[in-house]
């Protein structure tokens, strides 16, 4: 097994190519454990932490690196000023100091955990994922790139360079239920004008559209109702009929924040 400390996109590129089966290492907080307990077996390991992904770029839209941290999330003016919902959220990751200053957002949202922060939000403030490879560079928007739970639209020898996503300086809200301060999520609600994005309720978050005279209640109340049952989400922190009954209070808190924001 090789390991590549790239020093450039190119190199993470070259290394990827020709690499039967790669692992792309970003902060390493979940893929790394996951090594040492030989739940992944590897034939190269590919670390992004030198190939100067660490850049947020503002413009039209705000470009965040694969290697943007939650703690450079947090600090950001420019996030604060334009993404104000990813301040937010990267506020309340849990897991202390040393996770904030190593995980990133995109690790995360290449992770595909419907019980994260991160896929639900992105989703709603419709990030692009950019995408390399050998091939070429293609542009992916978030709902395509997140396939299932654990899935992101991505071939072996791809990998993220970052997310592009527009500037929403106003209007919207973050909100999430867990049981502990050091718990992950149960379920978390991303409110933006016209539409609540929901996440830990389903393999992939769900928008729940919020036409003019229906409650926010009802709309999601009747969206997870209409969930096939192959997509309900459950896991070891609670049972789906545990989320379909808060969720709809969340998704209120979160609309009711994003309102306050204006
Ligand atoms: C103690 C602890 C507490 C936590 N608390 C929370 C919480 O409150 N809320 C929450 O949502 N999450 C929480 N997390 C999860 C945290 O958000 C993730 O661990 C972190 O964001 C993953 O980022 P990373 O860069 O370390 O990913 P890595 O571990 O490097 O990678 C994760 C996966 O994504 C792939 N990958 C990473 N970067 C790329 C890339 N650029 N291109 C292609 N593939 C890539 C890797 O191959 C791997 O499969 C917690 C984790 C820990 C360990």
């Amino acid at each position: 097994m090789s390991t590549t400390f790239a020093r450039s996109v190119d190199e993470v590129v070259a290394a990827l190519a020709t690499s039967p089966k790669p692992l792309v290492v970003g902060g390493g907080t979940l893929c790394i454990p996951a090594l040492v307990r030989g739940e992944i077996v590897p034939t190269d390991i590919v670390d992004l932490g030198r190939a100067g992904l660490d850049t947020i770029v503002d413009g039209p839209a705000i470009e965040l690196g694969a290697l943007v941290s939650y703690q450079q999330l947090i600090t950001s003016p420019v996030v604060r000023r334009g993404l104000p919902l990813l301040h937010r959220l990267a506020s309340g990751i849990t897991g202390g100091l040393q996770i904030r200053h190593q995980g990133t957002l995109v690790g995360a949202l290449c992770a595909a955990r419907p019980q994260s922060d991160v896929p639900a939000a992105v989703v709603a403030l419709q990030a692009e994922v950019l995408v390399r490879s050998a091939w070429g560079a293609r542009t992916v928007p978030v709902e395509r790139f997140l396939v299932g739970p654990m899935t992101p639209h991505l071939a072996p020898q791809e990998f993220v360079v970052g997310v592009r996503i527009p500037k929403s300086p106003e209007r919207t809200g973050y909100v999430k239920h867990k049981f502990a301060e050091s718990s992950w999520p149960v379920v978390t609600a991303a409110a933006v004008p016209g539409r609540v994005v929901l996440g830990g309720v389903a393999g992939t978050p769900q928008v729940v559209p919020l036409p003019a005279g229906v409650t926010v209640r009802t709309a999601v109340a009747d969206h997870l109702a209409s969930l096939p049952p192959g997509e309900r989400w459950t896991d070891l922190r609670a049972p789906w009929e545990y989320r379909r009954r808060v969720a709809p209070e969340i998704a209120v808190r979160a609309v009711e924040q994003a309102e306050e924001a204006r």
